[in-house]
């Protein structure tokens, strides 16, 4: 949904007239978690905690909308993208690596392929368990920044920089160094657009208003430091040493 239309549709789902385009929000959250709504390769991935599993930073209901709602749209849109280009069994990495060569969908794999990488980096990026940096990504957090705190202000600033939609990164980049970025709207680091610095990201933090405007409305600032609150550390070093390996170039 465009940036203009969730504003619009925010105001109509409080009014209990929230819709997407041919399905009512009631028809949307009615629909089983990872239930197939379109026909492809994609399908909504299963979360492994409840909506509310992150109260109080991240409130239930944005939660739920955010997974069956707004990723559910970018996978139904990227699905029939990847239909009518036969690219069905293309990973999304190796499109996001080709765009610039591309001429049949960039476009839709950008936002569409991109929302669902990105939502599904996120979902996974989550946890109520409380974690804090370890091994090689606390070492290396440590040789660049000095402490977590002075990564925290620079990624925060990142995301409040970010003009609009968005998302700040935490990435490796392909010198194999951490570094902090941030795209727009659908966009991330694996994609071969320019002016796109590339790497794999380890954290990335969406900043939509679809991600925290029903508890946070304006406050994007108070909604980066709650999203430190629910980080997944041990699957960020997992991913670390991944890039590492990879040498921060992605398939
Ligand atoms: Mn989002």
């Amino acid at each position: 949904m465009e940036k203009r239309d969730f504003l619009k549709a925010s105001a109509l789902f409080t009014a209990g007239l929230f819709v997407l385009p041919g399905m009512t929000a009631e028809q949307l959250l009615a629909r089983p978690e990872g239930s197939a709504a379109s026909k492809g390769p994609y399908k909504l991935p299963k979360l492994n905690y409840g909506y509310d599993a992150l109260e109080p930073h991240f409130d239930a209901k944005t939660m739920e909308i955010h997974h069956k709602a707004h990723h559910q749209a970018y996978i139904d849109k990227l699905n029939e993208a990847v239909i009518e280009a036969k690219q069905e069994t293309t990973p999304l990495e190796k499109l996001f690596s080709s765009l610039k060569t591309n001429k049949k969908n960039a476009e839709a794999i950008r936002h569409f392929g991109g929302g669902h990488w990105n939502h599904t980096f996120w979902w996974e990026s989550l946890t109520n368990i409380k974690t804090a940096p370890i091994g090689g990504l606390d070492a290396a957090i440590r040789t660049q920044w000095g402490a977590l705190s002075v990564l925290k202000n620079e990624f925060n600033k990142a995301a409040l920089a970010q003009f609009g939609s968005g998302w700040a990164w935490l990435i490796v980049n392909e010198s194999k160094k951490l570094q902090i970025v941030s795209t727009a709207d659908q966009d991330n680091p694996l994609m071969d657009l320019p002016g796109n610095v590339k790497g794999i990201p380890v954290l990335g933090l969406d900043v939509w208003e679809h991600a925290y405007y029903l508890k946070y409305q304006n406050k994007r600032k108070d909604y980066t430091e709650a999203f430190w609150n629910v980080i997944d550390w041990s699957l960020a070093e997992q991913r670390f040493q991944a890039a590492l390996a990879a040498g921060g170039k992605s398939k």
